[in-house]
């Protein structure tokens, strides 16, 4: 009977918004926080009414994301209070609950999933139009369980975010599966940082014995991020365009989801998102933010 209250209680909540989007990804570090932070902006500055949900509750960024560090969350009658970028988006996040925001919240399975049914049952969101909801990476079992609770409460489909690399889209291909064996629709794929990795892709790395085994494209990757971020953008624009090596788009048509398009890798909208704002507000993101409202016009 205490499930059933929950999945009740879940169901409930969820009545007052209308629409319901996941991101996904099948690894850590590709975008999806990112891509989720900008889509909750998109819709917002498109007047909607919109709620932005943080489950990565191993890593959380969206309080940082959406300028919101070091915010609390308030208690009242009806549930928990989301914390408000604008009067129009409203954010919900682990990151609002921990006491320091470098605490690594390391919680096993059974905790986890309470926590986020919590979420998903305690939050009061009003009415709404979106709710966009941050995943944490991953197809272990434990993430299952998440994406089927969520399906419970009505998801009208799933975004998943993928780098170019083959190692992104293996784990890609199995989030899709999962998805489709769970009946949640698959809105479709977006590349994030196309352009950059390929053309590392293409060049011989040698990486230092300390690196480990680190991918040498990602290890160079990191490398210049830190030493030289300057540069990312100089190789980004000369491989943007350059789709003749498929990676996602191919393994779309493989699989027979849509795929929404490629955000290239831009440093500023990075910055955008280290300082909290709208990429699409911000005259400097000019390689990244067409990208993204081009994606986010197809759903
Ligand atoms: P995830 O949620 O998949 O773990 P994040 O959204 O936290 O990944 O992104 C990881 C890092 O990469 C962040 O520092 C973010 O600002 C940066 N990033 C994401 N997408 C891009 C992009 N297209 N160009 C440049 N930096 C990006």
């Amino acid at each position: 009977p205490g499930a059933i209250t929950h999945l009740l209680a879940i169901i409930e909540r969820m009545n007052t918004v209308k629409h319901k989007i996941l991101v996904l990804s099948g690894k850590g570090g590709v975008g999806k926080s990112t891509f989720s932070a900008q889509l909750s902006f998109a819709l917002a500055e498109m007047d909607h009414q919109v709620g932005l949900l943080d489950i990565d509750i191993c890593g959380p960024s969206i309080p940082k994301m959406l300028g919101l560090e070091g915010q609390d969350i308030h208690q009242s009658n009806l549930g928990w209070s989301p914390v408000y970028v604008e009067s129009n988006l409203g954010v919900m996040s682990i990151g609002f609950m921990l006491p320091n925001p470098d605490d690594a919240v390391i919680w096993r399975g059974p905790r986890k999933n309470g926590l986020i049914k919590q979420f998903l049952k305690d939050v009061d969101w009003g009415e709404i139009d979106y709710l966009v909801v941050d995943a944490p990476p991953g197809t272990s079992d434990e993430h299952i369980s998440i994406v089927q609770y969520l399906q419970i409460a009505g998801i009208d489909g799933a975004i998943i975010v993928t780098t170019p690399q083959q190692v992104s889209l293996i784990d890609v291909k199995k989030e899709i599966n999962f998805c489709k064996k769970v009946g949640v629709p698959v809105l479709g794929v977006v590349e994030n940082m196309s352009g950059l990795r390929q053309a590392f892709s293409d060049m011989k790395f040698v990486k230092p014995s300390e690196a480990g085994e680190t991918d040498a494209t990602e290890w160079a990757l990191n490398y210049i991020k830190e030493k030289a971020p300057e540069l990312l953008s100089v190789v980004a624009c000369s491989e943007v365009f350059d789709s003749s090596k498929g990676g996602a788009e191919k393994m779309c048509q493989e699989m027979e989801v849509p795929f929404l398009g490629k955000v290239p890798m831009d440093p500023q909208l990075c910055k955008a998102a280290e300082e909290g704002r709208s990429c699409f507000t911000d005259q400097k993101c000019s390689a990244s933010a067409p990208a993204l409202k081009s994606i986010i016009k197809k759903l």
